[in-house]
């Protein structure tokens, strides 16, 4: 049977990484993106530049890339500002989160993902969520991710697997994986054609791709990156 994945695909390294770990991996590949008024809407421009170059390079991939679906969550900024709104200081709040977690963001990703996925049957949906060494966002730790599991599965009478490929490992590991994956020409399009930076700067180009060079998102990718080439 046609095994058929749904990929959370936001224009990041991460999800990135994971659109072409389903493209090795599955038989059919479709990719869901949410508009939430981010800051970096910069990677809602990206994703169409790196799903092209993609397209391009690896031919086999792309005969099994489906369509693209772009989802408007932008209510979702309504309910209050965070560090990823324009304007807003990166801090960390008293509770020990940063204030770039959006409160109930990939809880509604998921839902709207899965959704999606009934209606396209699509079996597996992958998020390139990960505990080792972000924020400690809540909604981005495996046991939540179980749990929304047995929640859809329950409320949709379905039997989806909900994948996170980069949930044990660091960044330096997710560059090695993209290496393996697709080589150079993989990492070259990730470093060229994919987006981290809080800021939305793409004006400076590092060995490692654009971005401030100073937000935290920035720093975890460039520290990845050097430890993955050394
Ligand atoms: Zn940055």
């Amino acid at each position: 049977m046609e095994q058929r994945a749904l990929v959370l695909f936001s224009g990041g390294q991460d999800s990135a990484t994971c659109l072409a770990w389903a493209l090795d991996r599955y038989d059919y590949v479709e990719t869901v993106g949410f508009d939430y008024k981010q800051r970096h809407g910069v990677e809602l421009e990206i994703r169409q530049e790196f799903v092209s170059a993609l397209r391009s390079n690896f031919p086999n991939w792309s005969e099994k890339l489906g369509r693209d679906t772009m989802v408007d969550i932008s209510g979702l900024a309504d309910l209050g500002e965070t560090g990823l709104t324009p304007g807003v200081e990166i801090r960390m709040q008293e509770n020990g989160l940063p204030n770039t977690f959006v409160p109930g963001r990939n809880l509604i990703f998921f839902t709207y993902a899965s959704a999606l996925a009934y209606r396209r049957e699509c079996k597996h949906i992958v998020g390139g969520m990960c505990e080792t060494d972000f924020s400690g966002y809540p909604d981005c730790r495996d046991d939540t991710l179980k749990a929304l599991q047995a929640t859809i599965n329950l409320g949709m009478e379905t039997r989806f697997v909900i994948e996170t490929p980069l949930m044990w490992i660091d960044k330096a590991a997710t560059w090695s994986m993209a290496n393996e994956l697709g080589g150079q020409t993989l990492i070259e399009l990730m470093t060229e054609h994919t987006h981290t930076c809080y800021t939305g700067d793409r004006t400076i180009r590092h060995d490692w791709g654009y971005g401030c060079g100073e937000c935290p998102a920035c720093d975890l990718r460039q520290k990845g990156f050097q430890s993955f080439k050394s």
